[in-house]
């Protein structure tokens, strides 16, 4: 998938805010995702973490949620930022969670690194999801 090349700049923008309100004082691993909707809003998360480490919530489903609770149903395309020399691909639970709202999804992984940049589709990152067709 092609997304014109200025809302590729806003994603990766409000991606990069959203790792800045990252709370990640035990890994200090901060992430910002933005998600983008087939209405084309944006929606973004940062992860947050917590002392009972199981309840900490990444940045891609914080942003799918934040999007989710807005209204969206259908998401076309994540960013998701990271500070680090390499991109950072979304977790296991992080691509489930974004198959149930973007099977077809874009998934542009980036850093402050321009060259570091990866592009992946959902199902090349999850190519055998759990659906509504697995119930
Ligand atoms: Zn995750």
């Amino acid at each position: 998938m092609n997304l014109p090349v200025a809302l590729v700049e806003a994603l990766r923008q409000q991606a990069r805010d959203a790792a800045r309100n990252a709370y990640a004082p035990y890994s200090r691993f901060a992430v910002g995702a933005a998600v983008l909707t087939d209405k084309g809003e944006i929606y973004s998360g940062a992860n947050i973490e917590n002392a009972s480490f199981g309840l900490s919530i990444c940045a891609e489903r914080n942003a799918i949620f934040h999007a989710v609770a807005r209204g969206a149903r259908k998401i076309v395309a994540v960013a998701v930022y990271t500070k680090t020399p390499q991109a950072t691909t979304p977790c296991g639970a992080c691509r489930q969670v974004l198959a149930e709202f973007g099977r077809d999804a874009l998934v542009i992984c980036f850093t402050d690194i321009e060259a570091a940049e990866q592009r992946h589709s959902l199902a090349e990152l999850l190519p055998r999801p759990f659906g509504p067709e697995s119930l």
